[in-house]
């Protein structure tokens, strides 16, 4: 009988000392190839060795841990999840998928007497974009899909990302050759907190990710007249903060009307923003997130048709820009079929959701099938100190995995 609570709470107690290797003090801060991200990765170094895994760091700065099978040349499967953080983050993002994955891996390897396949557990090492103005460097690199270019960026204090990986004891040179060219692993799969509020409202521990919604980034500029507030008629105004009032509602409307579909317009500069005069220019962002392509295509065309017509009717210009396009990642059915199989024998419903935030498995989807564990976060409030996950819902996600692993391991 194996004990999940106990198993659950040495997860935890390892996320909380992880939490002390920080850039600040009394809070969490891992930017990637900082010095307390070497330090986190020395002390999960420690806890890979500690349960026979064989631990090697590659030249992305990733750490890479290898439960080995006898069989001859095995194939591999991944796990893993991010080690960075966002300034002043909650413990579980990222790296409940690391710590969890080691866990899970440990009892495998001990419960199992023939591992037909090697498991890698995987810290990656930049998801957030926190340092530098490109991301997902590290689970690209595994995926050999890492641009060159991306080591040229430089981060706030001017150190480009080659020379942040030189002092990581990395060969910038060789930073975009995969260690997984010459076979392609089996899949991937990664644990990761929902970051959001749906499983906790349909009372369930994990859920299973059928795909990582993609999204769009716009600029959207608004030209009206500036003028003086006591002495321009209303009817004589060309208001560009008013014409974006509106623009801003038929952008949460057409939203709303579309299932699946997020929109946020998260920033607004009024010019001159000053309480005596008519805004003359707004610019504002917006993000639009959704499930596929078509249905982003769509609520797209709306949202600038509409844009178009309200700035017409205001007497106002519009520019726009798209600033940033990913598309949608679609988890692997079959490894979606065998999480909800390992999901019902832990005794509960398998239920699927899409991941409105992004993820290591996008950039691990153009190496090999990919599949996620969504596990139920209090509120879900993500990237906050307050971030909480429940101990059984750990221990929930635990017994999936190894039920998973027990299953996958059978069609090897
Ligand atoms: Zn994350």
């Amino acid at each position: 009988m194996i004990n999940w609570k106990s198993r659950a709470l040495e997860v935890q107690f390892k996320l909380e000392k992880l939490a002390n290797y920080s850039e600040v003090n009394g809070a969490l801060f891992r930017p990637t190839l900082s010095r307390s991200h070497m330090k986190a990765l020395d002390q999960i170094q420690s806890w890979m060795e500690e349960v026979g895994l064989v631990v090697i760091k590659d030249h992305a700065g990733n750490l890479i841990g290898r439960l080995g099978s006898k069989r001859e040349n095995a194939p591999t499967f991944l796990m893993g999840s991010h080690i960075d953080t966002v300034s002043n983050a909650g413990i579980y993002d990222g790296n409940l998928g690391i710590i969890a994955a080691i866990s899970a891996v440990d009892l495998f390897g001990t419960s199992s007497s023939a591992i037909p396949f090697n498991i890698d557990v995987i810290a990656f090492s930049d998801e957030e974009g926190n340092r530098f103005p490109n991301t997902l460097t590290g689970s690209q690199a595994v995926a050999g899909t890492l641009n060159p270019n991306a080591l040229t960026v430089s981060d706030s204090e001017g150190i480009t990302r080659a020379e942040a990986l030189t002092g990581f004891g990395c060969d910038p040179a060789l930073a975009c050759s995969s260690l997984y060219l010459d076979e392609r692993p089996l899949g991937y799969l990664e644990i990761h907190i929902e970051q959001g509020p749906v499983l906790e409202r349909e009372d369930l521990s994990v859920g299973i990710v059928t795909a990582i919604n993609g999204a769009r980034r716009f600029t959207v500029k608004v030209g009206g007249n500036a003028g003086h507030a006591g002495t321009v008629p209303m009817s004589m105004r060309s208001d560009a903060l008013a014409a974006s009032a509106e623009m801003l509602m038929a952008i949460e409307s057409i939203a709303k009307s579309g299932p699946g579909m997020v929109a946020t317009v998260g920033m607004l500069e009024v010019i001159p923003g000053a309480r005596n005069v008519i805004p003359g220019q707004v610019k504002f962002s917006l993000d639009l997130r959704g499930e596929n392509s078509g249905s982003i295509d769509t609520a797209q065309a709306s949202i600038f048709s509409e844009i178009n017509n309200i700035a017409s009717t205001r007497q106002v210009q519009i520019e726009w820009n798209q600033d940033y396009k990913i598309s949608p990642t679609f988890c692997d059915s079959s490894l979606g079929e065998l999480l909800g199989e390992s999901i019902r024998e832990s005794g509960v419903m398998p239920f699927e959701l899409t991941s409105g935030a992004g993820h290591d498995a996008v950039a691990i989807a153009d190496l090999c099938p990919v599949a996620m564990l969504f596990v139920r976060c209090e509120k879900g409030i993500s990237h906050h100190p307050s971030e909480a996950v429940k101990i059984d819902d750990i221990g929930k996600a635990l017994e999936v995995t190894h039920y998973f692993l027990e299953k996958f391991g059978q069609t090897v």
